[in-house]
């Protein structure tokens, strides 16, 4: 049953729009520029990278506040995201007629294909890097007890977004939940591909986690950091795959978040690799 309280948090939640489909990197990468941003509603920029910079073709996520900008992740390999993103926080502050916000930039996980820019951002004015660590996280987020604490970031004029630890594809991995959108960001514990899958008693308390955690909130969409999968259900991109003209979207919904738990626990404890229509699960020792 909803309770009418959730009924009201859910009405409350504002709206964006996403695209039907991001921008293929090609066929002629000459043509394709290093960014794809993308205005998901006046105060949230969601950022893709190309494939023609890098093949991982990661996304960013752009939060602005009243008091305070957001980063989620720096990107892969060599970019001009210190170009980019400040130019970001300028457009945004000249058209709600605000000062430039200062920027905190956490990390979805650890992984090179995230954290690439930080060294360039951290060098800018205004801008507070917190490393893609477990006890760097706690100290930035003023959370105790990782991963079983959640802590929360507070961008002003009432906008707070949650940040919920599930490790088990890296040791750093932290979701966020906005409570403005109702956009919970999985990074690469979950999204439309393949899910690479380390640790995995860890991974699976991790999904228990956000099912928990989401069990009486609105969530509009869950946005990871990749597309791997195509339109076609159970089919994927290789790995290294530059040129993806019938992608996936990016969203995901609670359901799917359902469908990994049940398929997790499933497995009941012994890791396997398990195809499901919109992403694999996919157990590794080691992670590139
Ligand atoms: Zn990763
Ligand atoms: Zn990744």
């Amino acid at each position: 049953m909803v309770s009418l309280a959730s009924l009201l948090i859910a009405l409350a939640i504002e709206p964006g729009a996403l695209p039907r489909q991001w921008r293929p990197s090609g066929p002629n990468c000459i043509e394709v520029p290093e960014w794809q941003v993308h205005e998901y509603n006046a105060n949230l920029y969601i950022i893709r990278e190309s494939g023609c910079t890098n093949y991982e073709k990661p996304f960013l996520y752009l939060f602005l506040g009243e008091g305070k900008a957001l980063l989620q992740d720096t990107g892969a390999g060599e970019t001009d995201v210190d170009r980019l993103i400040p130019s970001l926080l300028q457009q945004w502050a000249k058209k709600a007629n605000k000062p430039v916000p200062p920027l905190l930039v956490v990390h979805s996980h650890s992984h090179g294909d995230h954290v690439s820019g930080d060294k360039k951002l951290a060098a800018l004015p205004g801008v507070t890097v917190v490393a893609a660590k477990p006890e760097a996280i706690e100290s930035a987020l003023n959370m105790k007890g990782w991963p079983t604490q959640f802590g929360t970031i507070d961008l002003g004029g009432g906008r707070i977004l949650d940040a919920i630890p599930i490790p088990g594809h890296d040791t750093a991995d932290l979701a966020l939940y906005d409570r403005q959108t109702g956009l919970l960001l999985t990074g690469d514990t979950l999204y439309p591909g393949r899910l690479y899958v380390r640790n995995f008693p860890a991974y699976v308390e991790s999904i228990n986690r956000l099912v928990e955690f989401t069990k009486d909130r609105p969530v509009a969409h869950v946005l990871g950091t990749h597309i791997e999968q195509s339109r076609t259900p159970f089919v994927d991109y290789k790995v290294r795959t530059i040129y993806q003209p019938d992608e996936a979207v990016l969203e995901l919904s609670r359901g799917d978040l359902l469908e990994l738990q049940a398929a997790l626990a499933a497995m009941q404890g012994k890791p396997r690799r398990q195809e499901l229509s919109r992403f694999t699960v996919f157990p590794r020792v080691s992670l590139p």
